[in-house]
């Protein structure tokens, strides 16, 4: 069904427990960990713990836990205290933007500069 786990989902199995993860931050809806290759000071994953492989399918099917995953990126950059000098928030969807896990997730990254436009 949709938004249930999937058995073969990395991210799935960090929201269960079943894969350790440096947990930043958890809600009711969402998980906040920290990237395993960050790309930045600060490399934060916000997640949602329903199934969906990306951001658009998420806010088609669950359009509040999407907005709970956005809201949630602004807490994890307050807590990382990177709100001030700015930081980039990052759906990458589909496999030619590099998306490598399809379990809807926002990169938070700051830290250090951020050049226009990405690679
Ligand atoms: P994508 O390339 O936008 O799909 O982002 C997937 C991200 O997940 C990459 O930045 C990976 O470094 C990160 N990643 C992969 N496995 C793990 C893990 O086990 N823990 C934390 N981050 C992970």
């Amino acid at each position: 069904m949709a938004g249930e786990p999937q058995a073969d989902c990395l991210f799935c199995k960090i929201v269960s427990g079943e894969v350790p993860a440096t947990v930043v931050r958890e809600t009711d809806t969402t998980v906040a960990f920290r990237d395993i290759n960050p790309q930045a000071p600060t490399h934060v994953l916000v997640i949602p713990k329903v199934h969906y492989p990306d951001a658009v399918s998420l806010a088609a099917a669950e359009p509040r836990i999407a907005a709970d995953v956005l809201v949630e990126t602004g807490a994890v950059a307050a807590h990382e205290k990177i709100d001030g000098t700015g930081y980039r928030v990052v759906f990458n969807t589909g496999s030619g933007a590099g998306q490598t896990v399809f379990h809807t997730h926002a990169h938070v990254l700051g830290g250090r500069g951020l050049n226009w436009p990405p690679g």
